[in-house]
C-alpha cells in the first residue's frame, strides 16, 4: 500500500472535511482510507510513503473541456473572433493532422495537465480528415497515465470545409467503432462518448445520429452549445428555437449529456439545465480569449444545474493551467454580478473537482478524496511565497495556488507526478516531438 502523507488534507467530499496533519491510504487503484496521519501511517502493510507535509492534498481537478491537438497550435490564433480563428486558424491547420501528429500533440497537452494538477480531462476531438486521428489521441492518454472521457466528435455543416465534414451515417459508424476500441481502455481509465461539435458545424441529422449513439451504447453525449451570439442567432433563423431547446428536441438533453460552453442561454434554457439534469463545461478564460461573453454560472448553479471546470484548447487559453480557470471563473462572476460574494471558493474548488466527476458522469470513482474511490489526487506545495499564510485553503488554493506549486500527481494509485519528476513521460521527448510538429504545420498551412 501507498501512504501520502500531507499537511492538508482537503477531502472534497459531501462534508467537506479538512484534516490538518493528514494522509490518504492508497491500496491498488483506489483510496483505502483518508486521516489522521499518526493513525494511517501504523497501518500495516505500507509499502511506500510519499511525505508531502509541506503541502496541501487534495482530488486531482477535472478539465471539463479541452482539445488536446491544438496545444501544437498554441498563440497562433490570437486576437481573432471566433468564427475568425476558426476559418483563419484551426482549419488550415488541421489539414496536416494524422495519427502521428495528434498523438504528439496530445502527449504534450498530458504532459501539461499532468504537471498543472490535472488527473482527468475531457477532450473534443474534432476537424480531422482521417478518422485514425482518434486513435493516436487514445494512445497518448493511455501512455501519459491520465484520465480521459474522450469526444469522438463530428461535423457535417456548410461552414466548415468539405475534407473534414463526415455524413451522420459515417461518423456514427466510425462513433462505435471508437467505443468498441477505446472505451474502458486502460483498466477503464479512457472513456469515449459521441459528439456532435457544434450547432453551426453540426446539422440536426448529425446531432440526432451521435446523440442516439451515445444513448444506445450508454457513453452519454458531448457538444459545444451557445458559445456565441452568432451560434445562437444561426439556430434561432434555421430552427426557431435556442439551441438548448433543439437538443432537448433531438431528445439530447440528460445527465450523460455535457455541453461545453452554454454561455449565452435564456431564462428559458436554464429551466431546462435545471428540468433535464443536463451537464456544463464552463470555460472562463477561453471565453475571454475569444471574447464571446460571460456564461451566467452563478444563475446555473442558482437553477441546481451541475457546471463542471475547463481550459478549452490551448489554442483558445492559451495554457491548460486548471488553477488559473478557477481564478478567472470566480473573478468573472464576481464582476459580472457586481458582488464579490457571489461564488465561493469553496465552490469554485467543488466546480473543479467532485462537480466536475458529476458533469462526466465519474461522481462515484473520482472528483474527492474518500474510502473506495479511485485513488486520483495531487500535492500543492505551501511552502511557497504565494500560499504564505494558509488562512484560508480554500481561497489560497482558487486565487494564489501556480499551477508550478503542484509536485506529486497520483492518477489510478499510479505516482505519475513525483517529487516533480514526471514518470509516465518522457518530458524531453514530448517537447521535441511537439515542438516540432507544429513547426511544420505551421509552415504546412501557410502561417509563417
Ligand atoms: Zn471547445
Amino acid at each position: 500500500m501507498l501512504l501520502v502523507r500531507g499537511g492538508v488534507v482537503v477531502a472534497m467530499d459531501e462534508v467537506r472535511r479538512v484534516i490538518h496533519g493528514g494522509a490518504v491510504l492508497i491500496e491498488g487503484d483506489r483510496i483505502r482510507a483518508i486521516g489522521d496521519a499518526g493513525t494511517l501511517g501504523s497501518v500495516p502493510g505500507i509499502t511506500r510513503t510519499i511525505v508531502a507535509d509541506r503541502h496541501i492534498l487534495l482530488p486531482g481537478l477535472i478539465n471539463a473541456h479541452n482539445h488536446a491537438f491544438q496545444t501544437l497550435y498554441r498563440g497562433l490564433g490570437r486576437d481573432r473572433s471566433l468564427a475568425d480563428w476558426s476559418t483563419r486558424t484551426i482549419f488550415p491547420l488541421s489539414r496536416g493532422l494524422g495519427r502521428a501528429e495528434v498523438r504528439a500533440g496530445a502527449l504534450l497537452a498530458c504532459l501539461e495537465m499532468l504537471t498543472t494538477g490535472t488527473t482527468t480531462f475531457v477532450d473534443s476531438h474534432y476537424i480531422h480528415c482521417d478518422p485514425e486521428t482518434f486513435d493516436g489521441l487514445a494512445e497518448a492518454v493511455v501512455t501519459s497515465g491520465l484520465r480521459a472521457v474522450l469526444g469522438r466528435a463530428a461535423v457535417d455543416g456548410p461552414v466548415v470545409p468539405e475534407p473534414f465534414r463526415e455524413t451522420p451515417f459515417d461518423a456514427a459508424r466510425r462513433a462505435e467503432e471508437a467505443i468498441a476500441r477505446w472505451h474502458g481502455a486502460a483498466s477503464g481509465r479512457l472513456r469515449v462518448r459521441p459528439e456532435a461539435l457544434s450547432e453551426r458545424t453540426a446539422t440536426p441529422a448529425l446531432i440526432k445520429a451521435m446523440s442516439e449513439v451515445g444513448r444506445r451504447l450508454g457513453t452519454g453525449f458531448n457538444m459545444h452549445l451557445a458559445e456565441s451570439q452568432p451560434a445562437v442567432a444561426h439556430v434561432r433563423e434555421t430552427a426557431g428555437c435556442s439551441p438548448l431547446e433543439l437538443l432537448e428536441g433531438l431528445k439530447a438533453t440528460g445527465p450523460d449529456v455535457l455541453i461545453a460552453h452554454a454561455v449565452w442561454l435564456e431564462e428559458t434554457d436554464l429551466e431546462i439545465l435545471a428540468r433535464t439534469g443536463t451537464r456544463v463545461a464552463h470555460n472562463p478564460v477561453s471565453n475571454q480569449y475569444l471574447a464571446v461573453g460571460i456564461a451566467p454560472v452563478a444563475r446555473m448553479l442558482a437553477h441546481g444545474a451541475v457546471v463542471g471546470l475547463g481550459t478549452g484548447g490551448a489554442a483558445s487559453n492559451n495554457s491548460l493551467d486548471m488553477f488559473g480557470v478557477m481564478k478567472s471563473c470566480g473573478l468573472l462572476q464576481k464582476v459580472s454580478a457586481g458582488d464579490a460574494a457571489i461564488l465561493p471558493a469553496e465552490r469554485i474548488l467543488a466546480m473543479g473537482t467532485v462537480d466536475g466527476a458529476r458533469a462526466l458522469g465519474l461522481q462515484d470513482e473520482v472528483g474527492s478524496l474518500e474510502p473506495g474511490k479511485k485513488a486520483d489526487l495531487i500535492a500543492v506545495r505551501v511552502d511557497r511565497p504565494e500560499m504564505v499564510p494558509l488562512h484560508s485553503v480554500y481561497e489560497s488554493l482558487v486565487y494564489s495556488a501556480a499551477a508550478a506549486a503542484v509536485d506529486t500527481v497520483v492518477v489510478d494509485g499510479r505516482v505519475l507526478v513525483d517529487g516533480g519528476r514526471v514518470t509516465s513521460l518522457d518530458v524531453s521527448a514530448v517537447l521535441a516531438e511537439a515542438a516540432s510538429v507544429g513547426d511544420r504545420l505551421r509552415r504546412q498551412a501557410g502561417l509563417g
